[in-house]
C-alpha cells in the first residue's frame, strides 16, 4: 500500500499528493502514514547500518537515511537535502552529575546546515513542496523555521516568504532569512497570530505553508530519534528530554518511535519528557489535568523558540504523551540560562530554548520522576550563535528579572603587562 495522508482524530484518508494540511471533515490534524506490514517485512537496522559513511546521496543525509520509514516511493530526484542530521550524541558526564543521572548525552541539532532541528522538516517539506509542484513557500517563526526555509527555499529554486512577528527576533536567525534571500515580512502582531494569517494568505495565493502544521516536516524531524538510537547501537535510553514550543518536534518523536517499535526495531519505548518555559506553558497547564481542558496562553519568556502560546500540534504532542509514557515539566527563565550556561562551558553550546532539556532533565531527577540510574537524552535544538544577545546579556549580568549563576568575566584592560599578569595571576588555580 502506498503512504497517506490520514486524520488523526476522524480517520479519514486522503492520497498523498493532496494539498492539505488539516482534516477536511473534522479539521484536526494529519499523519503521513505509512503501511507499517508491509516495512515490517523489508526494513531492518543492518539496511540502515550498511548506509553509514556512504558519500551517496540521499544516504548521506541523517534524515534519508532512513527514507524507508520517512517517504518510501519517493523518486529521488524530488529529494531536496543538505545532507541534514549526522549530529554528534555527545556524552556529557559533568552535566549529568549536575543533573544526577549516571548516564546524560546531549544530542546537538544545532549542529545542522542551518544551525537547528529546523532543517530536518524542511529538507522534507520542501521536498513535498517539489512534489506538489508549488513555486512558493512560507512560514509564520520565531526564528529558526524561516532560517531554515529560507536556506531550502532558493536551495531548491522556490521563492521563501517569511512572516515575522513584532517582538524579539534572534540575531542570528533574522540574519539567516535576510540573508538567503526570502521576502521577509515583519508583521505587527506575535507568533500565533501570524501563523493564522500565513495560513489564510498562502491559501488565497496558492502558497505552500511549511510550519509544523505541515505533516511532512514532522516525518523528517523523526528521525532525530532513528539516528539517536542507531548511535546508542540500537540501545534504547530511559528518557528522551526535548524542549517544546510549538510542538512539532516532541510529537515527530513520539510517532517516530511509535513506529520503530511497531517495526520490531527496538523492543521498548523510550519516555519522553517534554519542557516548557514557565512564561509558555500551555501543554504543561493541560497535563495537569489529564488533557482534559486545553487553554491558550500568552507567552513570554527569553527562549524565543518556544515562545509559543497557543501550539498548533498540542494534540500530536499529547499523544506522544500517552504514547510513550511521558511526562510535561516546566522551568523558568533562570534556570534555562543557568543549564544554558553550563552546556556552554563544556565547550558544546546552545541558544537557551535547548538549555530546557538540561534544566527539566535537573528538575525531573530532583522530583523523582527520573531515576539516578536511567539513561538520559536531551536534546539540544539549535546553536550557539543563533541568539548572541542572550548569551551576552547572561554573563554581564544585564537581563531583566534574572541573576547569572555561572557567569563569565570579559577583563578590559590597559596594555600593561603589570596588569595583565595581575589578572591571569588571581585567576590561575
Ligand atoms: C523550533 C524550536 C524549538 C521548538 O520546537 P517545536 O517543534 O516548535 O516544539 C525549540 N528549540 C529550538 C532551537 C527551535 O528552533
Ligand atoms: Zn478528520
Amino acid at each position: 500500500m502506498p503512504s497517506i495522508l490520514r486524520c488523526m482524530s476522524c480517520g479519514q484518508e486522503y492520497p498523498i499528493q493532496t494539498l492539505l494540511y488539516t482534516c477536511e471533515h473534522c479539521g484536526n490534524l494529519l499523519d503521513v502514514q505509512h503501511d507499517l506490514d508491509t516495512l515490517r517485512r523489508t526494513v531492518t537496522r543492518s539496511l540502515f547500518d550498511q548506509r553509514l559513511g556512504t558519500l551517496d546521496t540521499p544516504y548521506k543525509s541523517g534524515v534519508w537515511r532512513y527514507k524507508e520509514l520517512i517517504y518510501p516511493d519517493l523518486p529521488d530526484h524530488f529529494i531536496v537535502s543538505r545532507s541534514e542530521g549526522n549530529t554528534n550524541l555527545y556524552p556529557a558526564p559533568k552535566l549529568a552529575a549536575w543533573a544526577g543521572v549516571k548516564t546524560l548525552y546531549l544530542k546537538h541539532e544545532g549542529e545542522n546546515p542551518t544551525g537547528s532541528f529546523k532543517d530536518r522538516g524542511m529538507t522534507t517539506g520542501v521536498t513535498q513542496a517539489r512534489v506538489l509542484g508549488m513555486r512558493r513557500v512560507a512560514c509564520a517563526s520565531t526564528g529558526n523555521t524561516s532560517a531554515s526555509m529560507a536556506a531550502y527555499a532558493t536551495f531548491a529554486e522556490m521563492d521563501g516568504i517569511v512572516f515575522f512577528q513584532n517582538s524579539h527576533i534572534a540575531l542570528g536567525k533574522l540574519s539567516q532569512a535576510i540573508a538567503y534571500g526570502a521576502t521577509c515580512i515583519q508583521i505587527n502582531a506575535d507568533f500565533d497570530r501570524n501563523l493564522e494569517l500565513v495560513r489564510e494568505i498562502s491559501e488565497k495565493l496558492g502558497i505552500y505553508v511549511l510550519n509544523s502544521v505541515n505533516p511532512f516536516r514532522l516525518e523528517g524531524q523523526k528521525s532525530i530519534m532513528f539516528e539517536t538510537i542507531q548511535q546508542l547501537r540500537w540501545n534504547v535510553p530511559d528518557w528522551i528530554v526535548c524542549p517544546g514550543g510549538n510542538l512539532g518536534n516532541s510529537s515527530s518523536f513520539g510517532k517516530g518511535l511509535y513506529e520503530l517499535h511497531q517495526l520490531g526495531l527496538i523492543d521498548r519505548i523510550p519516555r519522553i519528557a517534554i519542557i516548557q518555559a514557565e512564561g509558555a506553558n500551555p501543554l504543561y497547564l493541560a497535563y495537569q489535568h489529564d488533557f482534559e481542558e486545553y487553554k491558550p496562553v500568552h507567552a513570554e519568556t527569553i527562549a524565543t523558540a518556544i515562545k509559543i502560546g497557543n501550539p498548533v500540534n498540542y494534540a500530536k504532542a499529547a499523544r506522544t504523551i500517552r504514547w510513550t509514557n511521558g511526562v510535561v515539566e516546566q522551568v523558568t527563565d533562570q534556570q534555562i540560562m543557568d543549564a544554558k550556561a553550563l552546556i556552554d562551558g563544556q565547550g558544546i553550546g546552545c541558544e537557551p530554548a535547548s538549555a530546557c532539556s538540561l534544566a527539566g532533565a535537573r528538575k525531573l531527577v530532583e522530583m523523582g520522576v527520573i531515576q539516578p540510574h536511567e539513561t538520559v537524552v536531551g536534546i539540544l535544538t539549535g546553536h550557539i550563535l543563533k541568539d548572541p544577545d542572550a548569551t551576552i546579556g547572561y554573563h554581564n549580568n544585564s537581563l531583566e528579572n534574572l541573576s547569572a549563576a555561572y557567569p563569565n568575566r570579559l577583563y578590559q584592560v590597559e596594555p600593561s603587562v603589570d596588569e595583565i599578569t595581575r589578572i591571569l595571576e588571581t585567576k590561575a588555580h
